[in-house]
């Protein structure tokens, strides 16, 4: 196809999406107005310019992983893929002792469990969610990591923990590397949420770093799909921080073989779209304060929800909860009989467990929501 013929078809998908955040349509407007670009295959690996960039954002960018070169970062379909690449790799390289298990959060992302099962990894749970408290089971949590044989591999959410909203606090978090560093446990992080728990990007990456610091081995998954709104671009990486700059090597090019078999060549326009928003001080920071926006939005909803319960419904019970629980979602704590009720009385819609999207809350529909939780809990 001819470049015009491109840029006519380009420019009749932009009015769908017009109403993306602004840093996108800048990006896309540079992307789109580029004569320079075709359509080759990207290398195997992905567009070196995202995924340096990708591994600096999640790492930091004076990060020693990355300036010794013991990262290893290839592009992804999207956190997805780089779950399921993650999880090949550690199939066929890492050093099991018996059968392949992943330690994974009860509750969690429910496609973790299909795609560890589909490499062969079997799937266990470790203690999260408290249902007590609506937060964290820290002792719990704890005691898995204590007891589980050496050189376990946990599966743990970076930020914004999904579905619970519940995250470790920083002081749990050194906790949890201590015990994963002196029982030489795998950290499998997942981190699909970066700059949705905090509004910093930065804040939201701080585990990630801090097991790197404590020398914790691990991998990490990188979604771009809600922080940069690219859901169906499919924009992703995967990160492996190995020991020496030699073994990275050696990642690499087995990671290079198992990419090549399952999807030859990562896709181009998602990718060149963040590449060009993170190596670029202008779009960095107004992505940036898309962010804020969004996150902030997020946490005014919280606020008023438990304003509304608290001061002015007066709703039975504890609603602290609905203030702890970071990101996009939170449990509230509600049973599977009063979710129900919520679905069918009111027309709100939650899955069974209580999860609800903040992100689905407005100004205009929030009293609506808070009134009806009223009643379901009120029986
Ligand atoms: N991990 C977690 C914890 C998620 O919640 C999601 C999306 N819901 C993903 C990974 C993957 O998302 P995507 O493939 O769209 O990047």
């Amino acid at each position: 196809m001819s470049l015009s013929l491109l840029q006519i078809a380009y420019s009749s998908l932009l009015p769908h999406i017009k109403r993306t955040p602004m840093r996108k349509n800048e990006a896309t407007r540079i992307l789109l107005s580029d004569e320079t670009l075709d359509h080759e295959y990207l290398p195997i690996t992905g567009l070196a310019s995202f995924t340096s960039a990708a591994a600096k954002l999640i790492l930091g960018p004076t990060s020693p992983a990355v300036q010794e070169q013991r990262t290893v970062s290839v592009q992804t379909i999207s956190g997805t893929g780089a779950n399921h690449l993650g999880a090949l790799f550690l199939s066929r390289f890492y050093k099991w002792d018996g059968a392949p298990k992943i330690w994974l959060s009860n509750p969690t992302w429910a496609n973790h469990h299909a795609i560890f099962k589909n490499v062969g990894i079997q799937p266990v749970d470790y203690p999260y969610y408290d249902p007590k408290t609506i937060g964290l089971d820290y002792d719990g949590f704890i005691s898995a990591l204590q007891t589980a044989p050496e050189r376990s591999v946990f599966l743990l959410h970076a930020c914004a923990h999904n579905p619970t909203g519940v995250d470790p606090t920083q002081e749990q978090w050194k906790s949890v590397a201590e015990v994963m560093a002196v029982k030489k446990h795998y950290a499998f992080f997942d981190s699909a949420y970066q700059g949705f728990a905090s509004g910093g990007l930065d804040k939201d990456a701080w585990a990630v770093r801090y097991f790197v610091e404590r020398g914790v081995a691990l991998l990490i998954c990188q979604s771009f799909a809600k922080n940069a709104g690219l859901y169906g671009e499919r924009v992703g990486a995967l990160h492996i921080v190995s020991p020496t700059r030699e073994a990275a090597d050696r990642v690499k090019s087995q990671l290079s073989v198992l990419q090549r078999s399952e999807i030859s060549n990562p896709p181009t326009y998602g990718a060149r779209l963040v590449s060009l928003i993170l190596n670029d001080d202008v779009l960095f920071d107004e992505w940036k304060k898309d962010i804020q926006t969004m996150s902030g939005r997020i946490i005014d909803m919280r606020k008023e929800l438990f304003r509304i319960l608290t001061e002015e419904l007066k709703t039975p019970g504890n609603w602290d909860h609905i203030m702890n629980q970071i990101g996009m979602f939170s449990f509230t704590g509600i049973n599977p009989e009063q979710s129900k009720a919520l679905v069918e009385k009111g027309h709100i819609y939650l899955t069974a467990n209580g999860r609800i999207s903040m992100a689905g809350l407005n100004t205009h529909n929030i009293r609506y929501f808070a009134e009806n939780l009223d009643k379901v809990v009120r029986g």
